[in-house]
């Protein structure tokens, strides 16, 4: 008997064996699970039956008012405006065109190939800021950018954040010397598209309560929690309210939903206050997606103020995103881009009425120089 036993244990331990170095085997081979396995690699797949599925293309065509485009290569244009007949873009607004031949290169290369497909803005270069005469210089540079085809000035967000004056001073966005800019592109009516800021969640310490902690964890240079090297977020957003306030004359199409998009509430006050501010969706639907009731209230009560955006061409399957939020009801279905949010989308059904607003007829509105023959009456 006892010989039977420690057979039985021997094989049992050299089974065990096996069993180890085959799992080991097998865990280099397939990505790690189980206990292994870290928060970044997790992909459930949901198990949950509702009605719905993909939009791949949006109910009305639309204005991608927060584009970015720097190739200038004719097959990859041709490519763009095929993709983006099949998901119903008209018009695609690039707000990376720079300035004076850079920008011209860049309409060329676009608006020279596709006229009414696509819209340019002019970029202002702020090295320099603090010399005598740099406002006055700016603005005729965007005077300049104007006659040469840009309808709208996009402005980064290293102002307010990065940028430095010629005496090593952070230039905040409401900085009087910059007031010619914004004067210009009010006389000239075209918007300023401006993101100043960023998610508040970069604020925050990097810790396992912070909602962005996967994005700070892929990109740590985004933090923004050492006060000696960054104003705080209220300073930052406080500056760029203020610039709005000073300047009632020029549209603001205040980028990422001001990054207001978690208090909703907040930004609505800030619309209510300045007329002369409009919003837009860029990088920042899961805020709407994951609150579909506040969400589809908010939309329903401002409108004529929010315009459609996405802000990078890639993935393209995002805008197909983009459309199931904003026109369906549907829910519990995944976003597409996991390090901007770590939950699942809910669709807002939003009206035609509304849906046709945020797709075009406010970006025609505030936008000149879009066809409005491409879109319906
Ligand atoms: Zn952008």
């Amino acid at each position: 008997m006892p010989v039977t036993h420690r057979s039985n244990a021997s094989i049992r331990i050299a089974g065990s064996r096996w069993f180890v170095l085959a799992s080991l085997l097998l865990a280099a081979a397939l990505p790690a699970a189980g206990q292994e396995m870290t928060v970044e690699a997790y992909e459930p797949r949901s198990t949950l039956k509702v009605p719905g599925g993909p939009v791949t293309r949006a109910k009305f065509p639309f204005v991608d008012a927060h584009g970015h485009l720097r190739a200038r290569d004719p097959a990859r244009i041709d490519q763009m405006v095929k993709e983006m007949d099949e998901m119903n873009m008209a018009v695609f607004v690039n707000l990376s065109g720079g300035s004076g031949e850079g920008l011209k290169a860049n309409l060329a290369a676009t608006k020279g190939r596709y006229p009414n497909r696509f819209v340019v803005y002019a970029n202002v270069d702020f090295s320099g800021i603090g010399e005598p005469g740099w406002g006055k210089k700016a603005a005729a540079q965007l005077q300049a950018d104007y006659d040469a085809g840009a309808r709208g000035l996009k402005i980064y967000k290293n102002l307010s954040m990065f940028q430095t004056d010629i005496h090593g001073e952070r230039v905040a966005a409401d900085d009087p010397r910059i007031a010619p800019v914004w004067d210009k592109a009010g006389e000239l009516g075209i918007p300023v598209l401006i993101h100043v800021g960023e998610p508040s969640a970069f604020w925050d310490p990097w810790d396992e309560h912070n909602e962005r902690w996967l994005e700070l964890k892929m990109f740590p240079n985004r933090r923004r929690d050492d006060p000696k090297r960054f104003a705080s977020f209220e300073q930052t957003m406080s500056e760029q309210h203020n610039l709005f306030r000073n300047h009632p004359d020029t549209i603001f199409l205040n980028a990422h939903l001001g990054w207001f998009g978690n208090d909703l509430a907040r930004l609505g006050k800030l619309l209510d206050e300045l007329p002369n501010v409009y919003t837009e969706l860029g990088a920042v639907l899961a805020e709407l997606g994951r609150q579909p009731i506040t969400g589809a209230a908010f939309m329903e009560k401002y409108q004529d103020r929010v315009l459609m955006g996405k802000d990078s061409w890639e993935p393209i399957e995002g805008y197909h995103v983009y459309f199931r939020v904003l026109e369906t009801r549907d829910e519990y279905f995944d976003y597409y881009r996991k390090r901007h949010a770590h939950w699942k989308m809910y669709g807002l059904g939003l009206s035609d009425e509304v849906l046709e607003k945020v797709y075009f007829r406010n970006a025609l509105k505030i936008i000149p120089g879009i066809d409005p023959s491409l879109f319906p009456e």
